[in-house]
């Protein structure tokens, strides 16, 4: 588990300014919600955080460290996204596996830590298929999988569900909101959906263009939307 603060954060690509300054606190254990239009930064913003694309100003801590410098495999964080990228000649024991092995983990934690998985994520019984043989709701909870067994300070999910149809995408809600009450892994979501966010959030923030417009409970953004925006996106259906 861990702590986040974004502390002025800016991503410029090339002569574009895509993200313009942002600041805010995630809490130890937090399932933060970012949510927004497409194309106002919400993946820039994630894959800052797990090391995958250069901050460009500001700075970004996990745990009260900057984290700028830090290579995306010593933050300790697991993503997962929406195309899952399973890796489709393996089976789902050894796609759980893989990330230990890269770590050289020990052979017979990593079997415990896969099996711990697949149990709370009810994918014992097909440990040894393969991911062609799955349905959609069954690969995204091995892609799940493959985050849980590292133990991660932080879970960051990006838009993981708009593969799914919409009665599997609902259940997914749920079952993603039951895996942080058990593990309580610091979280950050992001979806361009509200209705998800509303759902899902401890708190959610709302991104416009590249800046914070507000960050409450879905409770607070629903009972006092701060501008105009705010109160349009959170209001209209999705
Ligand atoms: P979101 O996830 O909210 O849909 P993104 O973070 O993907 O938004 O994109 C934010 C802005 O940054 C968009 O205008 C997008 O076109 C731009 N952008 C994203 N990635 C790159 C890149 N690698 N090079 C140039 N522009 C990019
Ligand atoms: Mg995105």
């Amino acid at each position: 588990m861990a702590s986040v603060s974004f502390r002025g954060v800016e991503k410029q690509f090339g002569r574009f300014k895509v993200i313009h300054g942002i600041s805010f606190d995630i809490q130890d254990g937090e399932f933060v919600v970012l949510v927004g239009p497409s194309g106002c930064g919400k993946s820039t913003l994630l894959r800052m955080l797990a090391g995958l694309e250069p901050i460009t100003g500001g700075e970004i801590d996990i745990d009260r460290r900057v984290v700028n410098e830090l290579d995306s495999k010593d933050r300790d964080i697991a993503m997962v996204f929406q195309s899952y990228a399973l890796y489709p000649h393996m089976t789902v024991r050894d796609n759980m596996a893989f990330s230990l092995k890269l770590r050289k983990a020990d052979t017979k934690l990593t079997a415990q830590r896969v099996d711990n998985a697949a149990r709370i994520l009810n994918l014992t019984q097909l440990l040894d298929r393969y991911p062609r043989e799955l349905s959609g709701g069954q690969r995204q909870r091995v892609a799940m999988g493959r985050a849980i067994v590292r133990d991660p300070k932080v879970f960051l999910f990006d838009e993981p569900l708009s593969n799914l149809d919409a009665k599997l995408r609902v259940a997914m809600r749920a079952e993603i909101k039951a895996l942080h009450q058990r593990l309580k892994t610091t979280t950050v979501y992001v979806t361009h959906d509200q209705i998800e966010a509303m759902t899902m959030a401890d708190r959610i923030v709302v991104m416009h263009d590249g800046l914070v417009e507000q960050i409450g409970t879905p409770l607070e953004l629903f009972d006092r939307p701060g501008n105009l925006f705010v109160a349009q996106f959170i209001g209209s259906p999705s």
